[in-house]
């Protein structure tokens, strides 16, 4: 099924940044890949989809904030794959609901609000063992999508013809399984760079290591993978926070290029990457590739 949601490239644009730095700024459009089903939860879904097929289940269920792509993803992954979805929603009901929640109810997920108290035992093994009382028999994606089998997708974001091509990939991080599941496919010290979309990211560091952990349980072999660099300081307020700065570029790049950019993550990868070019950065010559890992709701 993966064949229909291949993604594209836009070239670089001959900006007198990137062209005074000497820097070529490439983007892989994940966003373009699927009409419904876009970006890198597609990726995320991919073997966990097939997993739960394999195991005769019929119903998934998953956890996520008011505002989370990965329910949306789910909730569209079940309707067109023929899986009942039910979505753990972190904190009480907001009538009417938002766009992201609209679509997921649109798609026929079922939401149930928890509590924020309730919310923080998603990883408890004895709380995730009490589900299947409750909700029925299920196959269970974690927060954000990220266990072993996504990471196992997410390598195919990029082809091995990518990966030695570009000097640097950089993607955005919330729970860092898409950059843990890009650092499987890379072999060069450094190549890739995450940028946290998340105030105080350092964390992300563990949670790379913990999603690797997981991928070497499941497939019995501890993955081999180079350095990689985290980047903190393009958080821009924090979590989903918009400050003018950040809707100043998102209306800049609309203008000048056409492409309307997602702001919780992608904007803030793009308006890091870019005050690194325009800092110096990148050796001259540079090619960067920035993997567009999502659209705009709405
Ligand atoms: C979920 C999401 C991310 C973060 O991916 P992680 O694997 O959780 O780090 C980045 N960009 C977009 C558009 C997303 O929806």
């Amino acid at each position: 099924m993966i064949h229909d949601f291949f993604a594209a490239y836009t070239p670089p644009p001959a900006t007198p940044l990137l062209q005074q730095n000497g820097v070529r700024l490439w983007l892989k459009r994940l966003d373009l890949s699927h009409p419904q089903l876009s970006g890198n939860k597609w990726y995320k879904l991919w073997h966990n989809l097939t997993a739960a097929q394999a195991q005769g289940h019929t119903r998934l269920l998953t956890f996520g904030g008011a505002y989370s792509n990965h329910i949306v993803a789910t909730a569209k992954a079940g309707e067109l794959f023929g899986f009942q979805t039910i979505g753990l929603i972190r904190g009480e009901e907001n009538l009417p609901l938002n766009p992201a929640l609209r679509r997921a109810k649109q798609s026929g997920m079922a939401l149930v609000y928890i509590s924020r108290g309730t919310y923080r035992l998603r990883h408890d093994p004895e709380w995730l063992a009490s589900l299947p009382e409750r909700f029925g028999a299920h196959y269970l994606i974690p927060e954000g999508g990220s266990n072993g089998l996504a990471l196992e997708g997410c390598r195919h974001i990029l082809t091995s013809e990518e990966y030695a091509h570009f000097d640097h990939v950089a993607v955005s991080m919330g729970t860092g399984g898409t950059l843990a599941g890009l650092l499987l496919g890379s072999t060069r010290p450094n190549q890739i760079m995450g940028f946290s979309s998340l105030k105080g990211g350092g964390f992300l560091r563990e949670s790379v290591r913990e999603h690797l952990a997981d991928y070497a349980r499941i497939f019995g072999r501890e993955p081999a993978v180079p350095s990689w660099q985290l980047h903190t300081d393009y958080a821009l307020g924090g979590f989903a926070k918009r400050p003018p700065e950040l809707l100043r570029f998102l209306q800049d790049v609309e203008q000048a290029y056409g492409i309307a950019l997602e702001g919780v993550y992608v904007g803030k990868l793009l308006y890091g990457l870019l005050d690194m070019i325009e800092a110096g950065h990148f050796p001259v010559g540079s090619d960067v590739l920035a993997v567009v890992t999502g659209r705009p709701l709405e």
